[in-house]
């Protein structure tokens, strides 16, 4: 038996998995694709301490090797279920059985996708303003979603842009009144409604975007050179189900220090209830489950 099994070698399983073995903890990962996480996917980031900008990739494997210079056991396999025990857990993945004293589970969360931007991820589609909303000073941007995420997005755009659409299928915005009427007020953001992207254009990165009005069905053009898609994530809460309260969304629902209603079970990172979802506070968010985490195996 493990003392500590991590689900999910994003950055808060990386950062958990630092921490615990730091504390003399015997760890176990467990990743279903690759580390790294989401992290992995960004082409650049430029908002971690300590790097003018570095490749996620890159980033993601500068963590990796410090949890394993530091013994961590990583195996490739999907948590699939997480079982409460006399001594303390039981995780099922792919057809195997880990045992361990405490489970912490950063499992994160998938950016939803409108179904035509893959070929252009990194080149001018982004699922995240804060992160790459720099690389576009000056430049015309396009947000497409109509909830407080999409409307935030937009908003912080405006000051970093030239000229923000913000596209949304519906005939109205679905945020907060505040941020709809700060949207009303905002000279550099453009509401086109009603209407849905069909398809991107450009050549080594994005020039244009179409969209299809849904009412009459015309199309049009426009010229940007960012998109910022923002029609919600999806949490990977589904190996919890069962166990651990989630909001109507999914993300699970903690104490504020990444605690579960079940002693021992711990939750990090962009798949819990939060308020920022960057690498940063999923970093932060290992940290503390860490702790709290090897606490509970020196006190059972
Ligand atoms: C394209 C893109 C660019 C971004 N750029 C930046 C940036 O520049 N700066 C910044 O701060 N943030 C950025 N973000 C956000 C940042 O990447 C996330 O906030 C961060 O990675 C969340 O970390 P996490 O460890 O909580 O989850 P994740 O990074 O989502 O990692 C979760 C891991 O768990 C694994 N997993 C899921 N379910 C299971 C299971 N059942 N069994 C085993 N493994 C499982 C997944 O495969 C994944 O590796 C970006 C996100 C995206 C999508």
């Amino acid at each position: 038996m493990t003392d500590i099994l991590i689900i999910g070698g994003g950055p808060a399983g990386l950062t958990a998995a630092i921490y615990t073995l730091r504390s003399g903890a015997s760890v176990t990962l467990l990743e279903k694709t690759g580390v790294g996480g989401q992290a992995a996917l960004a082409d650049k980031i430029v908002n971690y301490p300590g790097f003018d900008s570095i490749a996620g990739y890159e980033l993601a494997e500068k963590m990796h090797a410090q949890a394993t210079g530091l013994g961590l056991t990583t195996v490739y396999a999907q948590a699939d279920s997480i079982e409460r025990t006399q001594t303390g857990f039981k995780i099922g993945a792919d057809g195997d059985v880990y045992e361990a004293k405490s489970v912490i589970v950063a499992t994160g969360a998938s950016p939803r996708s409108l179904g035509i931007e893959s070929k252009w991820l990194g080149r001018g589609v982004s699922y995240c303003a804060t992160c790459d909303g720099a690389f576009f000073r000056g430049k015309p941007v396009a947000v497409v979603g109509g909830g407080n995420t999409a409307l935030g997005d937009a908003l912080y755009l405006s000051r970093i842009a030239s000229k923000v659409y913000l596209i949304h299928r519906r005939d109205e915005y679905r945020a907060a009144a505040a941020t709809v009427e700060e949207i009303e007020r905002c000279d550099k953001v453009e509401k086109v409604l009603s209407s849905v992207p069909v398809s991107i254009d450009g050549d080594v990165s994005v020039k244009s975007m179409t969209v299809k009005n849904v009412n009459d069905g015309t199309e049009r053009q426009i010229e940007v050179n960012g998109i910022f898609i923002a029609v919600g994530q999806t949490p990977e809460s589904a190996v919890l189900r069962g166990l651990v309260k989630t909001d109507a969304s999914g993300y699970v629902l903690t104490d504020g220090r990444c605690g579960t209603e079940v002693p021992g079970l711990f939750v990090a990172g962009d798949v819990r209830d939060t308020t920022l979802r960057q690498i940063v506070t999923a970093c932060a968010d290992g940290a503390i489950a860490a702790e709290r985490a090897a606490e509970y195996v020196r006190s059972h």
